[in-house]
């Protein structure tokens, strides 16, 4: 197992576009897989963007188990999305509460698609298609910003509800 250090907020990596991944079936790339679970799981996050480990390609995974960052959410599978593209199924707009493994102990809250349809390569190469629901539409979303260079407060229209975990938790949940 290998973790990797996650860049924090500030780092000017983190604000670059990341590049289309060409080469998913080497070693190399195969290991950078396995890091970025290793360092999600490690983390307690909800999902990982290349880009927040320093490697300024386009894959980010997901997953949500029992997650003490993250009570009362909804499970969902592990995903490893290379190449990703979302499409909106729904254009509703729901309140989304976030937190992010680059902006540590940071609670915001800002607008997320309600479904969305994660087009993607696996890990094996294989093209999938997955439609996504509530927590789970929100979390490709917010990595897929990951690989664009946007961090969740760019996308927060008002900063009255940015708070540290501990308030959040007192005052908001
Ligand atoms: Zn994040």
């Amino acid at each position: 197992m290998a973790l990797l250090d996650v860049l924090k907020m500030g780092n000017p990596l983190l604000r670059k576009t990341a590049i289309h991944v060409d080469e998913i079936r080497t070693n190399e790339f195969q290991q950078t897989i396995d890091d970025l679970i290793d360092t999600m799981r490690f983390q307690n996050g909800a999902g990982i963007a290349a880009p927040q480990v320093g490697i300024l390609k386009r894959v980010f995974t997901m997953e949500m188990e029992e997650n003490p960052r993250y009570p009362n959410k909804t499970p969902f599978p592990l995903y490893v999305a290379i190449n990703p593209e979302i499409e909106i199924l729904d254009d509703t707009l729901i309140n989304s509460w976030e937190g992010c493994l680059s902006i540590p102990n940071i609670r915001g809250q800002l607008k997320r698609y309600k479904r969305v349809l994660l087009k993607a390569t696996d890990r094996n190469g294989n093209h999938y298609e997955e439609k996504l629901d509530g927590f789970a539409a929100i979390v490709a979303q917010h990595e897929l910003d990951h690989l664009n260079g946007t961090l969740l407060i760019y996308r927060m229209e008002s900063m009255e509800t940015l708070s540290f975990q501990e308030e959040y938790e007192k005052y908001w949940l």
